[in-house]
C-alpha cells in the first residue's frame, strides 16, 4: 500500500469523493519591501496597469460564467468588485508611491492596502467597517496578477466539475458559487465543523474536509485526491488498493441513501407511537426543493443572512417579501420559521471575514440581535416582510442570540409597533404568528423559564449553546477537539431548557447540528425533544433512528444517565449515551 500525501481536518459530513486537485488561493501573500531604479519607474507603473487590466478581466469572466440560478448577490458581489477595479482612487496613491519614492509595484501596492485597510477599520460605520474585506480582497487580486497570475477562490476561470477544490479558505457565499460549479467536494486549511462554511457544505452535500492545516502546499495541481469527509482525512497519490477500498464505502454509502429514500413518505413516529417532527434547516430559497424531497413537515430555521451578503446595499422590504414568498410557495403548505438576521463571526456580509484582528471578538460583540437593535434600518424592513409574508402561509418568526430578558422585550415592542403600523396601513398579515427565540448563549438557557413566558416557542441552537459554554470558538479548527455536545454542560443546558418549555406548555425544538447528529438523537428523544430541525440531507438518517427507538425507554434511560453523571467517567458517559440507541 502506497500514499505518498495525507492532510488531515476536521470530517464535515458522512460522504467521501474522488476527484482531480484544483488549487485555488493558497492564503494572504507576503510581500517584502523592495524599491527599483527611477528608469524602472515607467515600466513598474506599466506592469500595475497590466496587472489590474488582467483583474479586470478575470472577474468579468467569473460574472459571465456564474450560472444563472446562482443568487443574485453572487453577481452583484463580483459587480461591486469590478467597479472598485475601475476606480482610480483605489489605486492611484500606489502609482504616486512606485513614481515619486520608487517603490516596486507590488510593494507600492502593498503598502497602499494596509493603509486603505486600516482607515476602513478605524470606522465607526459597522457597515462602512465591514467594507475593509472588499478593498482588502480587491487589492489582493490586483497584487495576485502582480505576483505571476494567481487567481483567487471564486475567480478561477476553469472547469470544476468533478474537482476537489483545495484552498486556504473558503467563504459561505465562495461556497454556494463552488456548488454551481460542480466541484466535488472541498478541502480547506481553515474552519471549525461549526463555521458556517462546513454547515452550507452539508447542507449543500458536498464532501469538505476543513482546517487541513498547510494542505494547499502538499497536493499538486491535477493529481488524484480522495476525501474522506467522515474522518476528516485528504490523500494523494494513493495506490489502487486505497483506492478500491474507497470506492466500495462510496458504493455502501450510496445503497444507504437508496435504502433511506423509501422512508420518505412513511410517518416519523416512534414504535411505541410517539410523534417525531422532522424540519428541514433552509440556507437559500432553493433548498426548498431538498426539504421536500427529504420528506421534511416543516422548516424550523430559515437563515436570512443570504439576502445581505456580498453586496454594497442593504436589501429593503420587497426584497425580503420576494425572497420569503418563494420559500412560502417551494414549502407548498408546510410551516416556514424565518430566523431574523445573524450577522457577524463567520456570517459576514462580505467574503474572507475570518481574519479579525486580535482585538476584536466577533462572537461576543455586535452579531444577530444585538446588531438588529441597534440598527434599525437593518431590522424593520425584515420585521415588516416576515409579518407580510405571513398573510400568504404558515410563518413563524425566530429571533437569534437572545441573551437577555430586555433584549427580547425591545423585540416584541418593535413587533407589536409594526403590526399597528400595517394594521394601519390596511396590509395584510397573520396577526397570531407565532414568535420564538433561539436559545443559544448558556444565560437565555439558564432564564429559558422567563423567556418561555414571554414566547410562542424556544428552538435550541446547540452551535452557538457550545461554542459559548464551552469557550470554544466555533470556527477555530485549533479548538474543535473541544467542541463536544455530548458535554455534561450542554446537556444539562438541554434538559433545562426543554422543561422550561414543557412547564410553559411552549414547544422547545432544536436547530444546531446536534439535532441531525445520529450519536446525539436517541438521548435528545429521551429529553423530550419532540422537534428536530436539521439539514435536509440528514433527514431521512434521523426518522430511521425515529422509528427504530422505543422513547419511553429512552426517557427512562436519559434519566439514569442524568442521575450518574457527575460520577461517570466522561468516556464512558458518551459510550452510554451510544449505546441508548442501539
Ligand atoms: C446554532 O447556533 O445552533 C444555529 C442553529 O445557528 P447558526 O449556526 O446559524 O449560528
Ligand atoms: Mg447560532
Amino acid at each position: 500500500m502506497t500514499l505518498s500525501c495525507c492532510g488531515l481536518g476536521v470530517a464535515t459530513a458522512r460522504a467521501i469523493a474522488i476527484g482531480s486537485a484544483f488549487l485555488l488561493d493558497r492564503g494572504p501573500l507576503a510581500i517584502a519591501p523592495r524599491s527599483v531604479d527611477p528608469s524602472e519607474v515607467f515600466d513598474e507603473i506599466q506592469r500595475l496597469e497590466e496587472a489590474i487590466t488582467a483583474a479586470q478581466r478575470a472577474l468579468r469572466t467569473v460574472r459571465d460564467q456564474v450560472p444563472r440560478s446562482t443568487p443574485v448577490k453572487v453577481t452583484e458581489f463580483i459587480d461591486s468588485h469590478l467597479l472598485m477595479l475601475e476606480d482610480h482612487a483605489l489605486v492611484d496613491p500606489a502609482r504616486a508611491l512606485i513614481r515619486e519614492q520608487y517603490f516596486s509595484a507590488e510593494w507600492a501596492l502593498e503598502h497602499h492596502r494596509v493603509r486603505l485597510v486600516k482607515v476602513f477599520e478605524d470606522m465607526e460605520d459597522p457597515y462602512l467597517r465591514s467594507r475593509r474585506d472588499d478593498v482588502d480582497h480587491v487589492v489582493q487580486h490586483i497584487l495576485g496578477f502582480l505576483l505571476g497570475g494567481r487567481t483567487s477562490d471564486a475567480e478561477a476561470d476553469a472547469d470544476l466539475s468533478g474537482c476537489i477544490v483545495i484552498a486556504h479558505d473558503i467563504s459561505p457565499a465562495d461556497t454556494v458559487v463552488l456548488r454551481h460549479r460542480g466541484v466535488a467536494a472541498f478541502v480547506t486549511e481553515y474552519g471549525g465543523p461549526m463555521s458556517h462554511t462546513a454547515i452550507l457544505a452539508r447542507s449543500l452535500n458536498i464532501p469538505a474536509v476543513m482546517g487541513a492545516r498547510n494542505v494547499t502546499s502538499y497536493f499538486r495541481q491535477g493529481e488524484t485526491v480522495v476525501v474522506d469527509a467522515e474522518k476528516g482525512i485528504v490523500m494523494a497519490d494513493v495506490d489502487a488498493v486505497i483506492l478500491d477500498h474507497y470506492r466500495r464505502r462510496m458504493r455502501v454509502l450510496e445503497e444507504r441513501r437508496a435504502r433511506l429514500q423509501r422512508l420518505v413518505s412513511e410517518p416519523s413516529i416512534s414504535l411505541d407511537g410517539i410523534s417525531v417532527s422532522l424540519m428541514a434547516n433552509l440556507e437559500l430559497p432553493e433548498d426548498t426543493l431538498a426539504a421536500r424531497a427529504n420528506g421534511a413537515t416543516g422548516v424550523g430555521l430559515y437563515r436570512t443572512e443570504f439576502l445581505y451578503m456580498n453586496r454594497d446595499t442593504l436589501p429593503d422590504e420587497e426584497e425580503h417579501l420576494a425572497a420569503y414568498l418563494e420559500v412560502i410557495r417551494g414549502l407548498a403548505g408546510i410551516p416556514v420559521t424565518i430566523r431574523t438576521l445573524d450577522l457577524g463571526v463567520d456570517k459576514q456580509v462580505d467574503s474572507d471575514s475570518h481574519f479579525c484582528p486580535p482585538v476584536c471578538n466577533p462572537a461576543l460583540g455586535l452579531r444577530a440581535i444585538r446588531l438588529c437593535l441597534k440598527e434599525p434600518e437593518l431590522f424593520r424592513p425584515q420585521l415588516r416582510a416576515i409579518l407580510r409574508a405571513s398573510a400568504f402561509g404558515p410563518v413563524r418568526l425566530m429571533v437569534p442570540m437572545l441573551s437577555s430578558l430586555q433584549e427580547l422585550g425591545s423585540v416584541l415592542a418593535i413587533i407589536e409597533q409594526i403590526r399597528r403600523e400595517l394594521e394601519a396601513e390596511g396590509i395584510a398579515f397573520d396577526p397570531d404568528m407565532p414568535v420564538g427565540g433561539m436559545i443559544e448563549v448558556p444565560a437565555a438557557a439558564l432564564s429559558a423559564k422567563a423567556f418561555a413566558r414571554r414566547l410562542d416557542f424556544l428552538s435550541i441552537g446547540t452551535n452557538d449553546l457550545i461554542q459559548y459554554t464551552l469557550a470554544i470558538d466555533r470556527i477555530d479548527d485549533t479548538v474543535s477537539y473541544l467542541y463536544d455536545p455530548l458535554h455534561p454542560a450542554i446537556l444539562r443546558l438541554i434538559r433545562m431548557t426543554i422543561e422550561a418549555g414543557h412547564a410553559r406548555r411552549v414547544p422547545v425544538s432544536m436547530c444546531g447540528e446536534m439535532a441531525g447528529n445520529p450519536r446525539c438523537v436517541p438521548l435528545l428523544l429521551g429529553l423530550g425533544l419532540r422537534e428536530l430541525s436539521m439539514q435536509p440531507g440528514s433527514l431521512l438518517e434521523i426518522k430511521e433512528i425515529v422509528r427504530g427507538s422505543n422513547i419511553a425507554r429512552l426517557e427512562h434511560a436519559a434519566r439514569e444517565l442524568f442521575a450518574r453523571m457527575d460520577d461517570e467517567d466522561p468516556e464512558r458517559l458518551a459510550e452510554a449515551i451510544e449505546r441508548l440507541g442501539s
